[in-house]
This record gives C-alpha cells, structure tokens and sequence, in this order.
C-alpha cells in the first residue's frame, strides 16, 4: 500500500527533537553511572522498525532502568511513536529515523546489549531475500554492533519468513535459544510481560499464531 506523503511530518519530527539524541539519555542514566560502567557497558535495547512505538514505549515504562533506541525508516511512521514518547514523557528511550543497513554508523562508539524484531517484512519474494531483516547481510551486521552473549529477540505472524529466519541465525553463528510457532500457547508467553505492537494486537485479536523466537550471539 502506497502511503501518502503527509505534509507537516518534518515540522513534528522537529517538535520532538529532544528525543533523536540519545548521548544525554546515556549520560543521564543513574544506573550505570551508580555502578561507574563507561558509555560501552550501558545496556541498550534496539527495535529495528520500530513502526508507531506502541512496543518501545510500552518497555520504556516498563523497564525504566533501561535504555531503548528505536529504528524506523518511515518518517510519517516514526514521527507517530516519537509523539508518543514525548506525550508520556518517557526519559528511557531515543529515536532514528534511518536504515537498519547503516547500524554500524549510528553505533560506532557504543554497543547493543539487545535487539528486537518485531513482525519485520517478510520480502517473499525470492530476489527480495536480502532485504530480510534477519538474511546474512543484516545478521553481519548486528554482529558488529552486538555485545558478545547478546539476545536478538523475533516475533512475527509469518511462518515462512520465521523458519527462513531460524535457518539464517544458525548457519550465522547464533545459537536459538528459545523458539515456538505458538507463542501465545506456549510456555515462554506472560501476559504480564509481553508488550504488545500495533501489528500484534491486530494478529491476536483475528487469532493469528505469533511466532518467537529469542537467538544468542555466542561469545567466541
Ligand atoms: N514493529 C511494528 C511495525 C512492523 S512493520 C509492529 O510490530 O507493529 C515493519 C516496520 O519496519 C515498518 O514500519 C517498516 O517501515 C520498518 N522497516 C522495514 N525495513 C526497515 C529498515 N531497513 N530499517 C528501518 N526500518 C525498517
């Protein structure tokens, strides 16, 4: 579907610009400072398309003693989750409006603690395959920008694209440390603790199975 550019997207990206600077929010954080752990031991959660931020933000308020960074190519999608942060005042998480192919020069001096992949496209297409967010081009990547022992967390309604995945993340030097077709009948599933995306509660609410799966990043 071909979105219609919206016409004032720059003025409101604008209005938010406090939240695409993510240097005071890592200096500002009480919990690593407390422990004296320099800029490359923060821990940092990454959403790569991150769409409106229903999930960012929700961890945010969740985990305020983490720091999250959400990825969104879209501008008239990111600027939605950037409102989103600022109407709840979130302190804990920051905003680029990038692509995911140029991580390693948004992170060159910091690294990734995790990463989260929330319903990504799936490109069925074959001659698509490398836009996949989880084929051998974007997993070298992660690699660069990955703490050693670090979690890429997956989910996704798209069961060809998730077994796709599972292959990609093996023969790429993850370990799968957690994997279901089922996530919502699973044992890994807390209503508690999973927040939800807007794609998610679309799924759900037509009973859609969500596929998870939690891949390691092996530390040798
Ligand atoms: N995570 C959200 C949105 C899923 S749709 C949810 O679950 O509701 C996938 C999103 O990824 C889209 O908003 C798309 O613009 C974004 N995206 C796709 N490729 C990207 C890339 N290379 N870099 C950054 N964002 C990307």
């Amino acid at each position: 579907m071909r979105m219609r550019k919206k016409k004032n997207t720059g003025a409101r990206i604008q209005a938010c610009s406090d939240y695409m600077n993510w240097n005071d929010m890592l200096e500002n954080d009480k919990i690593n400072k407390f422990d004296k752990i320099d800029k490359i031991d923060k821990f940092v959660c990454l959403e790569i398309g991150c769409g409106k931020g229903d999930f960012i933000c929700g961890m945010a308020r969740k985990f305020p003693g983490v720091n999250f960074i959400a990825l969104e190519i879209i501008s008239d999608v990111i600027v939605s989750a950037m409102e989103k942060a600022k109407n709840l005042d979130l302190p804990n998480v920051r905003f680029i409006n990038g692509d995911a192919i140029k991580l390693e020069e948004y992170f060159a001096d910091f690294k990734i603690s995790q990463i989260y992949l929330n319903f990504s496209d799936p490109w069925h297409k074959r001659y698509q395959a490398n836009k996949r967010l989880t084929s051998p081009v974007f997993l070298e990547i992660y690699k660069k920008i990955l703490k050693p022992d670090s979690k890429i967390i997956m989910k996704t309604d798209k069961k060809e694209f998730f077994d796709y995945s599972v292959k990609s993340f093996l023969s790429n030097g993850f370990i799968i440390d957690r994997m279901t077709h089922d996530f919502y009948n699973s044992d890994f599933f807390d209503p508690e603790e999973n927040i939800q995306t807007e794609y998610e509660k679309n799924f759900v609410s037509q009973n859609f199975p969500i596929c998870y799966l939690e891949a390691i990043l092996p530390s040798i």
